[in-house]
């Protein structure tokens, strides 16, 4: 049974052209099945069989193409942070608006927890991924170890998740549809480039496979972190995935702590679920955004927002921000429940089926962010006292629902669906036997 990996092809090892991996063993993250994988040139890539996750992809050009990405990214972004990013002319009032403008305000008026906010997600840790990533990409391009090139690359894998201009981009959107009834809006270049920023954004996350990199760092130093083959004595790194000796506490390849499985993370996973259940009451119940004008003073909770945007018959936006605010939080909670019960007690699915369910949940939480980025543009544009609008305390804890929610996500480790699914069912041991 020729399962254990997606690539056919393998070519002899002597004519392995440069930036290749050897075959060797692998323990795939998702579903923990140890696996041999053959060689992976550039242009490949492997997947395990069981869970189907993307266990290594090389491009074509290994080198070239993230610097390349990585590098426009990097122009692009000083552009989109320069330039005009919105004009919005409402009465006689003009508003030009850049990106540092949206912070400095948020700042200025006492908001200094949703200006780190937006600024993290959307500016600090997409401009630390680059500029981790080009350092990492120039050792590797002048085959140099430089300091920290091994905690470099683990911080800008981590630092993926927490890429959130799309998110912004399309909360953008959101706001214009709101305003547009207001107020005039042109976009500016800093805008359009935002989407151009975002694409290059994922496309670069994407070509920068850590398996891969970690394994030329290793090298570089005259190490082969491919000659360790799987045994009862060995454990698979949860972050290079390279099988390492039992007995170490510090994996070799990458420098992160080595474990079968995440130390407590149904724990861990489940008291960050806990605390993001909490702070949901108080997101829903409290105002996320107060309207004020000269006759009226509005505090809108999420779901006042809603029926406001359903009633004036945009229909569009009130679906867009109830699937951001409601639906994604309550189903995120609901199947992180579902995943935790499964994998501490009794699976209530198949592991295939749940290891599906992880995938969604970790992918889709950071889009309820467009909820408090469509506050943050609407209080960046409406600062008169004819038209004001600033955030409620909702802003506060929905953040942190979002956050806390993606956190547990993060912590839970997937492995343990099959574990307890092997426990329980015996479906998948002979199957594993065979491959080992
Ligand atoms: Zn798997
Ligand atoms: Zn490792």
């Amino acid at each position: 049974m020729n399962h254990q990996t997606s690539i056919a092809a393998q070519p002899a090892l002597e004519n392995i052209p440069t930036g290749s991996i050897p075959q060797h063993h692998v323990g795939c993250p998702r579903c923990g099945l140890s696996l041999s994988i053959p060689t992976i040139v550039p242009g490949d890539q492997a997947q395990c069989p069981r869970c189907h996750q993307h266990l290594v992809r090389v491009e074509k050009y290994p080198l070239d193409t993230p610097m390349a990405y990585a590098s426009a990214s990097l122009m692009i972004m000083i552009i989109v942070y320069s330039q005009l990013y919105m004009i919005v002319d409402m009465f006689t009032l003009h508003v030009d608006l850049t990106l540092p403008y949206m912070l400095s305000s948020l700042a200025q008026q006492d908001y200094s927890f949703l200006a780190e906010v937006m600024f993290l997600l959307t500016f600090g840790s997409p401009l630390l991924f680059l500029l981790l990533c080009l350092y990492v990409y120039i050792g590797l391009y002048y085959q140099q170890v430089l300091p920290g090139m091994l905690y470099a690359t683990r911080t800008l894998v981590r630092l993926r998740h927490w890429i959130m201009v799309d998110v912004f981009f399309i909360a953008t959107l959101v706001a214009y549809i709101k305003i547009i009834g207001m107020a005039q809006i042109h976009f500016g270049l800093a805008f359009w480039l935002m989407m151009v920023l975002a694409i290059l954004l994922i496309r670069t996350s994407q070509g920068v496979p850590e398996h891969w990199i970690f394994y030329q760092i290793q090298t570089l130093t005259g190490n082969d972190p491919t000659l360790i083959k799987h045994s009862e004595h060995t454990v698979s790194c949860n972050y290079c995935l390279f099988e390492q000796p039992a007995a170490q506490n510090i994996c070799g390849v990458c420098g992160s702590f080595l474990s079968r499985r995440k130390p407590l993370s149904l724990r861990i996973s489940m008291a960050f679920l806990l605390s993001a259940i909490i702070l949901y009451i108080p997101a829903n119940l409290l105002p996320m955004m107060i309207t004020r004008s000269p006759n009226s003073n509005l505090a809108s909770t999420i779901l006042d927002g809603i029926e406001y945007m359903w009633k004036d018959g945009d229909i569009l936006i009130a679906i867009v921000i109830f699937s951001a605010s409601m639906a994604i939080p309550i189903l995120k909670i609901i199947s992180m429940l579902v995943l935790l019960y499964s994998a501490a007690y009794k699976p209530l699915m198949s592991p295939a089926k749940l290891t599906i369910l992880y995938r969604i949940t970790e992918s889709i939480g950071r889009w309820s962010m467009i909820d408090i980025f469509v506050v943050i543009i609407l209080m960046s544009v409406f600062t008169s006292p004819l038209a004001k609008v600033t955030p409620g305390a909702a802003t506060v804890y929905f953040c942190g629902v979002v956050i806390l929610t993606m956190v547990s996500a993060l912590s839970f480790d997937s492995r343990l669906l099959w574990d307890e699914a092997k426990k329980t069912h015996h479906p998948y041991r002979r199957r594993k036997r065979h491959q080992l």
